[in-house]
C-alpha cells in the first residue's frame, strides 16, 4: 500500500553513496528515509556486480560490490532507516524547509531537505532489439547482469559486446559453462591486453569459441526458452548458435529520467553542484555521488562518501537552523541510536 512519510531528509536513491548519506543524517541526529525504484538497496554494486571485487574502498585491499552494501547496511543498522523500495520518485515540489516527493506506486514523502543520489539515474541495460525478447527475458533466458556465477553452471551461453564487461564475463563464465560464445560486430575486442590474452587461452582450450564480425539477428524457441541464437554478418550471411542463454553487454543507458523535470539545472544527466555543500542549483536540493558534477569529480564511491558527509553537515542548517552544529569525532560522541 501506498506510504505517507514526513522526515527531514529524502534521499533518491540506495545506491552506495544514499547508505552512507543515511549514516552521516543518523550521525547528526536527522531523520531520513531512502527511496529506490529497484527492489533492493545498494545501485550498481548490488544490481551489476555483486560478485567483483572493488580494489579503490580506502582500508578494504579488496571487497566485492554485495559485500561493500552488506557492510553499509550493518553501519546504519542502529539508526533504523525507514526505506521505500520498487518506489521511483516521480516528482519533487516545494522549497528549502518543505519538499514533497511523490513515487510512482503512490508514496509520498515530506522532507526539509532532498538528497538526490540518483546515481545513473533510471539506470537499465541497453537492450538489443530483437523480436520475442521479453519472453526470454521474463524466463531468465536473456540476462543482462550476472547476479551469481553459478546460476550459469553447464549452460551453453552466448555473450554478446566487445567491451570489458563481455570480455570478463566470458572468462569468469567459461570456468562453469558447457560452452561460450563471445559474439561481437567487429572483428577485434577492446580490451585490456592481459584479459585478451586470457581470452586466446580459453579459446585454445575450447572453452570459448568467438564469433565475429556477427551480430545479434533473431532468438530462436518456444515460451522462454531459448534454442538458437541467430546471428548475421553485414553481408547477411547467418549462423544458428545452439544455446539456452543469451547474455547482451551493450552498456548501461544513462537517463536521469523524471529528475530532469524538477527544475534543477543538469549537465549531461548529471547535477551541477556546488563542491563545499553539494547543493544544486535549487536551494535545499543537494546532489552526491555519480549524479552530483562539480569541477574534479571522479566517479568514484569513495568520492561519493565524502559528498555524503559534506551535503549532511549542509542540511544540518537547514533542518535546525537556531542550533549550531559542533564538529565532532565518531570517536568522541559514538554511534546514537
Ligand atoms: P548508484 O549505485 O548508481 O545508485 C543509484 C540508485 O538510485 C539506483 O539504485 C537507482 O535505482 C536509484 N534511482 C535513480 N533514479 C531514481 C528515482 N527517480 N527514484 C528512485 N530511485 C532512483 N566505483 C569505484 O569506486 N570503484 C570500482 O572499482 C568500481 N567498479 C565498478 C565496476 C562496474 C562493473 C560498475 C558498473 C561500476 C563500478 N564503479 C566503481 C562505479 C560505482 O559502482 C558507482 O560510482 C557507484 O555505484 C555510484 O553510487 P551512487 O550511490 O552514486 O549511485
Amino acid at each position: 500500500a501506498p506510504t505517507a512519510l514526513t522526515t527531514d531528509v529524502a534521499i533518491v536513491g540506495a545506491g552506495p553513496t544514499a547508505l552512507f548519506a543515511a549514516f552521516e543524517c543518523g550521525m547528526l541526529k536527522l531523520g531520513c528515509v531512502l527511496i529506490d525504484a529497484l527492489d533492493s538497496v545498494g545501485g550498481q554494486c548490488a544490481a551489476l556486480y555483486p560478485e567483483k571485487p572493488i580494489y579503490d574502498i580506502p582500508a578494504h585491499p579488496s571487497i566485492e560490490g554485495g559485500a561493500l552494501i552488506d557492510a553499509l547496511e550493518a553501519q546504519i543498522a542502529p539508526f533504523d532507516v525507514p526505506r521505500l523500495l520498487g518506489s521511483r520518485v516521480e516528482t519533487l515540489t516545494g522549497h528549502r524547509g518543505d519538499f514533497t516527493l511523490t513515487t510512482a506506486r503512490g508514496d509520498t514523502v515530506n522532507a526539509k531537505a532532498v538528497i538526490i543520489a540518483a546515481g545513473a539515474g533510471a539506470f537499465g541495460p541497453n537492450r538489443p532489439p530483437l523480436e520475442g525478447l521479453e519472453s526470454y527475458e521474463s524466463t531468465g533466458a536473456v540476462q543482462y547482469y550476472v547476479k551469481k556465477r553459478a546460476d550459469f553452471t553447464g549452460k551453453s551461453i552466448v555473450v554478446a559486446g566487445g567491451g570489458d564487461s563481455a570480455l570478463d564475463w566470458a572468462l569468469s563464465l567459461s570456468e562453469v559453462a558447457s560452452k561460450i560464445y563471445l559474439l561481437h560486430r567487429r572483428d577485434r575486442f577492446r580490451g585490456a591486453p592481459e584479459t585478451l590474452s586470457r581470452i586466446e587461452e580459453q579459446v585454445q582450450a575450447g572453452k570459448i569459441e568467438k564469433v565475429v564480425p556477427y551480430q545479434l539477428h533473431a532468438l530462436h524457441g518456444a515460451d522462454g526458452v531459448l534454442s538458437t541464437v541467430e546471428v548475421t554478418t553485414l553481408e547477411g550471411e547467418s549462423r544458428h548458435l545452439e544455446a539456452d542463454t543469451l547474455l547482451p553487454f551493450y552498456g548501461l543507458s544513462t537517463d536521469l529520467g523524471p529528475i530532469a523535470l524538477w527544475g534543477l539545472d543538469t549537465h549531461r544527466n548529471t547535477v551541477p553542484v556546488t563542491p563545499a555543500t553539494l547543493e544544486s542549483s535549487t536551494p535545499g536540493i543537494f546532489a552526491i555521488g555519480d549524479v552530483a558534477t562539480y569541477p574534479g569529480k571522479l566517479k568514484l564511491i569513495l568520492q561519493g562518501f565524502s559528498e555524503a558527509a559534506m551535503a549532511a553537515h549542509a542540511i544540518h542548517g537547514i533542518v535546525h537552523p537556531e542550533t549550531a552544529l559542533h564538529f565532532e569525532y565518531s570517536t568522541s560522541k559514538g554511534v546514537p541510536g
